[in-house]
């Protein structure tokens, strides 16, 4: 088998005949050494775990102990903290003109060591990442292709949010590997909302048991709870290199919010919100979202989000994009860049197409956020809505030229987890597509990045084709998805990749239910227990079971 994949020149040959250079390393038990920096960074040491973990995982071998026994050495670092790894990057230009988080990957099939280096703790760490998606993995050994790969990100916040409690917030443990696993594909910060209207107050601890907060969720932990979780999920992505990120609603409230500074109802808002209008509700709001800036800091990203839910009906209000909105906003924005001057701080638009908020009255909150003297010093620039389904937070191609003419940078805020959501594992490529074409259709001097809104675990292949867009915005759906395969069936690849086209929504293939129970099948008998192991195995089988 010869095969090749002009990424930046990565190479892979099995056949004899090739260069030595060019020939797959086999390792077999502590054969492989890795070798850090004298003073390694927590993500330096955390993704050597990692890799060791995921290694013996899947093959049983196990990393060597010691320098000197070892068949092959792994140099992992960034030219600034290992020596071994400047004076490697001294001989070879393109490491030393890596772009901030590139990676570099350089594995000589005729050589015995091999170097991930990044430019900082994140790309370290996707370089890992990348490494183990190009690994293959035996029994009793592990196989690394020969690759000469340097990389680095398109877009510098590749964030992912992860909303859902009962999905996510239920297994802890698990979103802590998650997390470190998105990093693993690149993603460099994690963003949670905190909804006030889901406690009583910030002091409470009293055991809930209600339906509360927006969309009425089940909720049993008082605020201090969801602190100390966010602040550990905070904990675990910054270990990582990773930042973190605080979305919060701008007129959200506790329960016990003073029933005079209520808003008058709207859509899908709990009643508890308070409208911006009323005496004292504005000082009131800013007061509550800097105690919580303060219990979960250091925030590096802080979003104001403007509505679904939140927004005000009343009069005075009225339209809520430059009314209500901006009269909470703008001196709340003032006070978290008061309080942390470093901390980015965005604008949402979500939503603000509904009719209840002026229509198109965001169109003058982007134009005195563009070429009037008001526009604030912490401004860090507009998240815009990638929900083309959505028929108030979707964009039309006018409306993002208005974006892309306003000069302002932008990040976005995708939909992955609404459109076509079903039990299972989520494959819509004909969805993501349509993402991909909006995202582009940016003007890529001024998009930045942005953080996918996942509300289940099984957005996971969504995430994965996202997180590669941040690095590289034209790379197809198709080899993110071979990449996954590759990753997720092991040996059992070309079959995976197979059910992953079958469960596609768009598939249109008269004998795709009995196909999709012939691969599965056959993936139940062949693939290695480790993917049985993975939680993704059984969101792959649910989607197979909608088809019985
Ligand atoms: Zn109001």
């Amino acid at each position: 088998m010869l095969w090749f994949t002009v990424d930046v020149g990565l190479i892979m040959a099995e056949d004899a005949k090739e260069p030595q250079s060019m020939r797959m390393l086999n390792i077999g038990d502590a054969e492989l050494f890795v070798e850090l920096s004298k003073a390694p960074s927590p993500a330096e040491k955390r993704v050597t775990e990692l890799l060791a973990e995921r290694i013996k995982d899947r093959t049983g071998v196990v990393l060597a102990q010691s320098s000197d026994k070892a068949k092959f050495r792994l140099v992992i670092g960034t030219v600034a903290t290992h020596d071994k790894v400047k004076a490697f990057a001294a001989i070879r230009k393109e490491i030393s003109e890596l772009g901030p988080d590139g990676y570099c990957i350089a594995v000589d099939g005729g050589k015995s060591e091999l170097y991930v280096i990044g430019q900082s703790d994140s790309g370290v760490v996707a370089g890992i990442g990348r490494l183990m998606r190009e690994m293959r993995y035996e029994e009793d050994q592990l196989d690394i292709p020969a690759l000469q790969i340097c990389e680095a990100p398109q877009m510098p916040n590749r964030g992912m949010y992860l909303w859902a409690r009962k999905h996510f917030f239920g297994k802890p443990d698990q979103v802590d590997r998650y997390i470190e696993e998105l990093a693993l594909w690149g993603c460099n910060g994690i963003c949670f909302w905190f909804e006030m209207g889901m406690f009583n107050s910030f002091e409470s601890t009293e055991k809930l048991n209600a339906n509360m907060g927006y969309g009425n969720h089940k909720n049993t932990l008082p605020a201090s709870d969801y602190l100390n979780m966010y602040r550990r999920f905070y904990k675990t992505a910054r270990r990582m290199g990773m930042k973190t990120g605080l979305l919060m609603v701008v007129n959200d409230a506790y329960r016990t919010s003073p029933k005079e500074m209520r808003i008058k109802p709207i859509i899908g808002t709990p009643n508890c919100y308070l409208c911006p209008s009323k005496p004292g509700a504005v000082e009131q709001m800013i007061a509550w979202q800097e105690e919580v800036f303060k219990a979960l800091a250091p925030i590096d990203i802080f979003n104001i989000f403007p509505a679904d839910p939140g927004g005000c009906s009343c009069k005075e209000c009225d339209p809520w994009p430059t009314g209500g909105f901006w009269k909470v906003a703008k001196p709340l924005g003032d006070r978290i860049h008061a309080i942390s001057p470093k901390t980015e701080i965005w604008v949402d638009t979500w939503h603000l197409n509904h009719p209840t908020f002026g229509g198109k009255d965001w169109k003058h909150l982007v134009d005195s956020l563009d070429w009037s003297k008001e526009r604030p010093e912490w401004f860090a620039g507009f998240e815009v809505a990638m929900a083309p389904h959505h028929k108030y937070a979707g964009m039309g191609s006018e409306e993002r030229a208005y974006y892309n003419k306003a000069k302002q940078p932008l990040t976005v805020f995708p939909d992955i987890s609404m459109w076509g959501n079903h039990r299972g594992m989520l494959v819509n490529q004909n969805y993501w597509k349509a993402l991909q074409a909006e995202l582009n259709s940016y003007d890529p001097e001024l998009m930045k990045g942005g953080w996918p809104y996942a509300e289940h675990w099984n957005t996971d292949i969504a995430n994965a084709v996202f997180l590669s867009w941040f690095w590289n915005s034209k790379k197809p759906v198709g080899t993110v998805l071979d990449e996954y395969a590759a990753l997720y069936f092991g040996p059992e690849a070309k079959s995976g990749r197979a059910l992953l086209e079958l469960l596609d929504d768009s598939n249109k293939d008269p004998n795709r239910k009995q196909k999709i129970q012939e691969t599965l099948a056959k993936l139940d008998a062949s693939v290695p227990e480790w993917v049985k192991r993975d939680w993704r195995w059984g969101e792959i089988v649910a989607s197979c079971r909608r088809f019985k």
